[in-house]
């Protein structure tokens, strides 16, 4: 009994008749002497795809043809010219498609069309997704591989360079879609949190090191998932990190006095269900920065109450690093009295430990930490009554903003070096990605407008 598989394409016409018939691949039948000889290799699959896709692409060449009756130039009648053929990417293969060339027999004037000419781009919107998603999560590089393990080989479409240009491409159009002129708001809230922080990432720009980039979420306190689809709703929050069950995300690395950040961010707040009736909870890390894109969305909504966000002291304190361990126990104290909202004490503490100091480095951090705690004196409030009342004062209960906007793709590789539009470009897909019912829903109006060159 010797069987085989056979993979055959064929073109039919309306009544069905066979017109062109043609074997993509037999197989025999045996017995898989392993699992890997179960079924298709990878190759073979990408490989036989690649021959169904041309046969209907070969197919369609038939209707590709700039669409123009007459002769642009002269009027006169325009005929067929044969064809002619250019470059076409799919998300596994790459393919060259014929177009129609036309030619006005009077004047001479040609049209020789392109799948990008008469399209506006030679790559599929679903491998531009594929590209961009993988660019907004991983290096460009890395990328690059995961595309090539996934094709079954390196194609030239998917270097890295082209990751980063589509993935760049796409950023620009969502940085500059008007999201004003459509606004939906699909609930209203009655209380919202908003999470505004900073992160701090290596330049190319020659004159610095680094520059700032920030990131706002919007979201509702109540629907935090903290494990098995289990909302926390009532009762104290726990310590767990949770996941934001419904958000909004804006990120930006321009040098704008943060004008971009604060429009963004008002609107995934509107977005999010904010109106003048709505009670904010902002919870920031302590720079002018963040609190000035509180204070953009403060006259849009009923009322903010303001926090410096637990997180963030917390980390300020490990970042201390004392070697005298009655120091440290001083330092803790400190800390107890900002977990209790009393601030003044925390100083006198903190003063105390001052004066013990001499060494350059330690005095630094311990000054940092004054001006830090003086600069916010306002934004402490009584963390241990917050946690009793199980509300929210940290950004460590949901996946912070720096942390998944920034750091998971950025800080990965600690030598790279961006530059501020290009970065720009990149957190715009991420944040559309973390925001909810954004991407998933629209990505391929986005990715068919902002790749295409003759959209408007
Ligand atoms: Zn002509």
């Amino acid at each position: 009994m010797n069987l085989s598989v056979r993979v055959i394409v064929e073109t039919i016409n309306e009544a069905g008749e066979v017109k062109s018939h043609s074997i993509i691949n037999i197989k025999p039948v045996i017995p898989p002497s392993s699992l890997a000889a179960l079924g298709y290799r990878q190759a073979e699959q990408i490989e036989m795809l690649q021959y169904i896709q041309q046969a209907l692409l070969d197919e369609q060449s038939y209707f590709l043809q700039e669409d123009t009756p007459k002769c642009p130039r002269c009027n006169n009648k325009i005929t067929r010219n044969g064809y002619v053929k250019s470059n076409f990417h799919g998300v596994y293969t790459d393919h060259k498609v014929s177009t129609r060339k036309q030619i006005c027999l009077k004047c001479k004037w040609k049209s020789i069309p392109s799948i990008d000419s008469l399209f506006g781009c030679a790559i599929h919107p679903d491998l531009a997704r594929v590209q961009t998603e993988m660019g907004a999560k991983y290096s460009y590089r890395d990328a690059e591989h995961v595309l090539a393990l996934l094709s079954s080989k390196k194609r030239s479409i998917n270097n890295h360079e082209r990751i980063k240009k589509t993935t760049e491409c796409i950023g620009e159009y969502l940085s500059l879609l008007s999201r004003n002129d459509n606004i939906i708001q699909p609930q209203v809230a009655d209380n919202l949190c908003i999470q505004v922080d900073g992160g701090y990432v290596n330049t190319v720009e020659a004159d610095k090191n680094c520059f700032e980039v920030m990131t706002a979420v919007i979201f509702d306190p109540e629907l935090i998932d903290y494990g098995g689809g289990k909302l926390k709703r009532n009762g104290p929050v726990s310590s767990l990190r949770g996941r934001l069950i419904s958000k909004h995300s804006a990120a930006s690395a321009l040098a704008d006095q943060q004008s971009y950040l604060k429009q963004t961010a008002l609107e995934s707040a509107i977005k999010q269900g904010m109106t003048k009736d709505t009670s904010i909870t902002a919870i920031c890390g302590g720079t002018d920065n963040c609190w000035n894109v509180i204070d953009a969305i403060a006259p849009h909504c009923h009322d903010v109450t303001r926090i410096l966000d637990w997180f963030d002291i917390v980390m300020k304190f490990e970042n201390l690093s004392l070697k005298n361990k009655r120091l440290r126990e001083k330092a803790k104290r400190a800390k107890w009295h900002l977990w209790r909202g009393y601030p003044d004490r925390a100083i006198i503490r903190l003063e105390e430990i001052k004066n013990n100091l001499n060494e350059k480095n330690d005095l630094q951090n311990i000054t940092k930490l004054l001006s830090y705690i003086n600069n916010n004196l306002g934004y402490i409030i009584d963390y241990r009554q917050r946690h009793k009342n199980g509300l929210i004062f940290t950004s460590q209960l949901s996946e912070s903003t720096v942390e998944s906007l920034i750091n998971q793709r950025c800080h990965r590789q600690q030598h790279m070096r961006w530059s501020r539009k290009g970065l720009h470009f990149l957190l715009q897909v991420r944040a559309s990605i973390s925001t909810n019912n954004s991407w998933q829903e629209h990505w391929e109006c986005y990715v068919s407008k902002a790749m295409s060159k003759t959209a408007a």
